[in-house]
């Protein structure tokens, strides 16, 4: 079988492996689409934190179980399924509260290696070996195409929830790449009563017209002022998707008092904003952090197969998994690339 194999940073190749045995409680899957993510440049790059090379990169995929483990009851082969790539201990503090998402063993399919002698390759692959447990069954109608959005997803259903969005909020997005637009449309379908979608990218501004966004600022100089007659009062949720720390400073702005600021983009570690203090009790704001997801996965799933969400509009490119090298290039051009995804046949 072929994959991608990043051998050191700035290196990688499409290499031929052995075809790869699901151990006891894993299945083998022949994967059929996996999206480009920024953290894959990232790994190529070598900019993230922890990887450990040689990797198979690929964290948001779907396809068809081929194979399972002498422990596997659940699935069988010929299932479709996405796969939720995050793995949490199940032992440590934060598991036993349920906060799996602050795992202090946590571990990301296709981003690290593990620390108990798992299997973590990713899925720009043609064959993968997944844990079991880490399958979601895809409904028939769902394609593999929007499979591959459920780890995304996910992590949109959790800061949604996070920010306990109410009925009748006024919700303002900053950010126009494909997270930000489906926040922004989520955000609408749960109940919000004016959604507006802010960014630099009129391309992007008239796809999220297109989502039943209710309105879209251009980030020039009269944002302020657009987004001021929108929401006079400010809006009751700000979500900060660029993970810029200057647009994390610039949500104060436009947050009404009493209002919260959802940091759902990731600003890099060593980056800071400056915030005021005096600011945060005399307006009474509530700044939350919003990291991967906790048990939401399941529900990005329920959100597809109900026709409340729909992604592959958002797929802009599509490659085969020789051309990887063209994949991560073209989503290196964020105005031109919305999301970048490798499909096999
Ligand atoms: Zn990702
Ligand atoms: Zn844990």
């Amino acid at each position: 079988m072929q994959a991608v194999v990043i051998e050191r940073p700035k290196s990688f190749k499409i290499e031929e492996l052995q075809y790869p045995k699901p151990g006891e409680g894993e299945v083998t899957l022949d994967v059929r689409a996996c999206c480009v993510c920024g953290t894959d440049i990232h790994l190529l790059d070598g900019e993230f934190k922890g990887s450990v090379y040689p990797l198979i990169p690929g964290h948001e995929f779907s396809g068809v179980v081929r194979e399972v483990g002498l422990k596997v009851t659940h699935v069988k082969p010929g299932d479709r399924v996405a796969v939720e790539p995050f793995m949490a201990c199940g032992y440590c503090f934060f598991c036993k509260t349920g906060k799996t998402n602050q795992c202090l063993n946590g571990m990301v399919i296709g981003h690290t290696a593990s620390k108990q002698g798992l299997r973590l390759d990713g899925g720009f692959a043609e064959n993968v070996v997944v844990p079991a447990k880490n399958l979601i069954p895809l409904a028939n109608h769902v394609s593999f195409e929007a499979g591959s959005f459920i780890a995304n997803l996910g992590t949109i259903v959790y800061a949604i929830r996070r920010a306990q969005l109410q009925a009748g909020m006024k919700v303002l997005v900053f950010g126009t790449g494909a997270n930000g637009l489906i926040l922004a449309q989520l955000s609408k379908k749960t109940g919000a009563s004016t959604v507006v979608v802010t960014g630099r990218t009129k391309s992007r501004l008239e796809v999220a017209l297109s989502m039943g966004i209710d309105a879209t600022v251009l980030a020039d100089d009269s944002q302020e002022k657009e987004l001021k007659k929108i929401a006079p009062l400010g809006f009751d949720i700000v979500f900060e998707a660029t993970g810029s720390p200057q647009i994390v400073e610039r949500t104060f702005r436009f947050v009404k008092n009493g209002g919260k600021i959802v940091l759902y983009g990731i600003v890099p570690p060593e980056q800071n904003s400056v915030i005021n203090a005096f600011d945060i009790c005399r307006r009474d704001l509530e700044i939350l952090g919003s990291f991967s997801s906790i048990n939401t996965c399941i529900i990005a799933h329920e959100l597809l197969s109900s026709g409340v969400i729909q992604v592959e509009h958002l797929i802009s490119h599509r490659f085969s998994l020789q051309d990887w090298g063209n994949a991560i290039r073209t989503a290196r051009e964020p105005s031109r690339c919305m999301r970048a995804i490798v499909l096999m046949p």
